[in-house]
């Protein structure tokens, strides 16, 4: 049988990231972003190789969008198509894995949006169009909380009254379990071990930022909570505040509910610490040139991230290492030294040459010898869902 191509779609309210993986390449064979829909500047955008397209989709819906993409990818997929692989954020406790597309699913996610009311709305606009448009391909959804179904109760279980979990749903999910689960397979897979008996320490640092515990194979603790907003400081999102901060400011300041939400998750974080920015590059360029907010950021991040990840450790008996992952994870030196000066009780130690050495896109040890295994491990989390579509098409 020749190598199997998937599709894997990543759908937001107005834009759709798209990634065409062969099973035996390593790099994308397509990939791009259809942005801007719903709006008169609506458009497609693709690279192929070395080759980047464009074309403009003037007032497209996702629909649309998507029956511009597939004669593209069904094109340079030599019409070998085998299936589409949805991204979905939330899957509750109905989705501990995958699932193959059907009535039964949708119906299943549809109601699942009271608990994430940004994004599984969107991600289910890109699968109900999807579906219409190509009946016959296999269609399977990917869940990024699905990886942390594993928990154990005293790990997901917030100290509300028992109501609220029972009756509302309200307990730890955790999200990026995809991202999580690709890297430790890929960090055991480097060492030599199996994923299914080795302990991890992860630590995905992207815009959105979580770390998880991995015990053989399984998530044991991740800093997610109900919705993405809890644990680490983030691009724009506070992670953990006073649960009291929403009557405080209600009282105090007389904000609504929407005002708070919108201060938490989109004005805090690295850009609100910084006043300035919520990408890291500029953050570091400004804290070389002595910006206070930039440094003060930095440094609360990578103390929380510090924090959090001696906070997994509660959940390992053993670790056979501890790994970084997502845009910051990859690439910031800088983060990487900051955070483990933090840890030095736990024993790991980096080797400062090989940290700042580190190249971009591959995978590589940063741990002093005779310390703890500390890994840079780029994440695919477009692969894992191709990885796991293929294994329900299988
Ligand atoms: P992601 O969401 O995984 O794409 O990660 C986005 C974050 O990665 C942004 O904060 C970027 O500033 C950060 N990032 C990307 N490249 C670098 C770099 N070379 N140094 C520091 N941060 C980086």
């Amino acid at each position: 049988m020749s190598a199997r191509n998937i599709l894997v779609i990543n759908c937001g309210s107005s834009s759709i990231k798209f990634a065409l993986v062969n099973e035996a390449q390593e790099e994308f064979t397509l990939s791009g972003l259809a942005e801007r829909l719903g709006s008169p500047e609506a458009v497609l955008h693709w690279q192929q190789g070395e080759q980047r397209d464009s074309q403009v989709i003037a007032g497209a819906n996702h629909r649309q969008a998507l029956s511009h993409l597939l004669p593209i990818a069904q094109r340079v997929a030599g019409g070998q198509l085998h299936g589409i692989g949805h991204r979905v954020v939330h899957g509750g406790e109905d989705f501990p894995g995958a699932c193959r597309l059907d009535e039964v699913s949708l119906q299943a996610i549809r109601k699942l949006a009271p608990l994430a009311p940004l994004h599984n709305p969107a991600n289910l606009l890109g699968i109900e169009a999807a579906m219409k448009l190509f009946p016959q391909l296999v269609q399977v959804a990917v869940f990024d909380t699905a990886f942390h179904q594993t928990l154990p109760e005293h790990a997901y279980r917030y100290a509300l009254p028992e109501v609220m979990y029972r009756e509302h749903g309200v307990r730890r999910y955790g999200f990026h379990g995809t991202s999580h689960r690709y890297v430790g397979q890929q960090a055991a897979h480097l060492c030599g071990l199996s994923f299914s008996a080795s302990s991890w320490l992860v630590a995905h640092l992207g815009n959105g930022c979580s770390t998880c515990a991995i015990e053989n194979g399984l998530s044991r603790d991740t800093s997610m909570g109900l919705t993405p907003l809890e644990g680490l400081v983030m691009g724009t999102r506070s992670g953990d505040v006073d649960p009291n901060l929403y009557s405080h400011l209600a009282r105090t300041l007389g904000w609504s509910l929407e005002q708070i939400d919108a201060m938490l998750n989109r004005e805090s974080g690295l850009f609100g610490l910084s006043g300035l920015s919520n990408d890291m590059r500029t953050l570091e360029q400004a804290r070389e040139q002595g910006h206070p907010g930039a440094t003060l950021a930095i440094e609360v991040f990578c103390y929380r991230l510090a924090k959090s990840l001696a906070a997994m450790s509660c959940a390992l008996r053993q670790l056979d290492g501890l790994i970084f992952t997502g845009g910051i994870g990859e690439n910031s030196a800088l983060v990487r030294s900051k955070t483990l000066e933090h840890l030095t009780l736990l024993g790991l130690k980096l080797d400062e040459q090989a940290n700042c050495r580190c190249p971009r896109g591959v995978a590589s040890a940063i741990h002093a010898e005779g310390h703890p295994r500390i890994l840079v491990i780029p994440t695919n989390e477009e692969r894992q869902i191709a990885l796991d579509t293929l294994a329900l098409l299988d």
